[in-house]
């Protein structure tokens, strides 16, 4: 016998969600998958029925699993989420005719350093480090241990090439390829005045960068970490180092023009 071939369906509560799981349960059921909407480990694809935001939340959830994703979008905007449920049928053609690749999605970790130890986070979009008193934050930023900038604003992102078309991007980061290996700086709201110079535009580091941002002393209280938003605080901390992960998640690409479709009809 064959070994059965599990999907997980990873849905958000809305109505239309609901409805779409629904009927990709039916659907895929009816070609002979098991469907599981309790995490399943041993699943061979995980389906993301919502928005962004939704499958942010699942893979965060779910560990980074190496199980790849396809998303499904009920959402509002939905980059990550290429499929529109009106296309199931042709989803479920292609995926059993195997007629797609797998995309790697890097992510960024964070090294929190607080005074007795560290703390580990890692993102898919980025990682802000920002005041949390709408004060603004001073901030020492040195790339490999090359002192770049003292920054002084509201606070700075650091974002991987996926996250690139979310907040990056509205504060005037650049749009990066996916498949790039990079991180991008980009400050918010950065002061340059005859008081402060901080850089205005974002910088583009190589792979193997270790980006650090170390905190003036009075702000070690005052910092708020972000993650693909989700805040954290930590007491006392020192520095943060970022760098690309040695993690990956993986997600379903069913047309190599996928992205610059989805960039098009999605933000012009
Ligand atoms: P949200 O407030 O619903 O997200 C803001 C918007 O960003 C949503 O429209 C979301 O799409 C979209 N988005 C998320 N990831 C994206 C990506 N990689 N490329 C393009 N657009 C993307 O909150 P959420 O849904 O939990 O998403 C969290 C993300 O919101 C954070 O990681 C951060 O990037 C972003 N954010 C943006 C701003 C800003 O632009 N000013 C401020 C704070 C946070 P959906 O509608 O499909 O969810
Ligand atoms: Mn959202």
């Amino acid at each position: 016998m064959s070994k059965p071939r599990i999907i997980n369906i990873i849905s958000n509560r809305n109505f239309e969600s609901k409805k779409t799981s629904l009927e990709l349960n039916e659907k895929l059921t009816d070609r002979g998958f098991i469907v599981k909407d309790k995490y399943d480990y041993n699943a061979e694809l995980n389906i993301c029925v919502g928005g962004d935001g939704s499958f942010l939340r699942a893979v965060h959830k779910n560990r980074f699993p190496k199980i790849p994703f396809v998303g499904i979008n009920t959402g509002h905007l939905g980059f990550f989420q290429e499929i529109l449920p009106e296309n199931i049928d042709d989803f479920i053609n292609k995926y059993i005719n195997k007629e797609y690749m797998v995309e790697e999605i890097l992510l960024v970790d964070a090294e929190v350093c607080a005074k007795e130890k560290c703390y580990y986070l890692s993102g898919v979009n980025e990682i802000v480090v920002k005041g949390s008193r709408s004060k603004v934050i001073h901030l020492d930023v040195s790339i490999d241990g090359n002192h770049l900038e003292n920054f002084c604003g509201d606070g700075m992102i650091i974002s991987t090439p996926s996250g690139s078309t979310a907040y990056n991007f509205s504060v005037g980061g650049s749009i990066i390829y996916p498949s790039m290996n990079t991180l991008q700086v980009t400050p918010l709201a950065p002061i340059s005045s005859k008081a402060y110079r901080s850089l205005l535009n974002s910088v583009v580091v190589p792979g193997d960068s270790i980006i650090k941002l170390k905190l003036e002393n009075r702000y070690t209280n005052s910092t708020l970490i972000v993650n693909d938003g989700v805040e954290f605080k930590y007491d006392n901390i020192d520095h943060i180092n970022f760098k690309i992960s040695d993690k990956k998640i993986y997600k379903l690409n069913f047309n190599k023009d996928m992205y610059w479709s989805n960039l098009r009809s999605k933000f012009l």
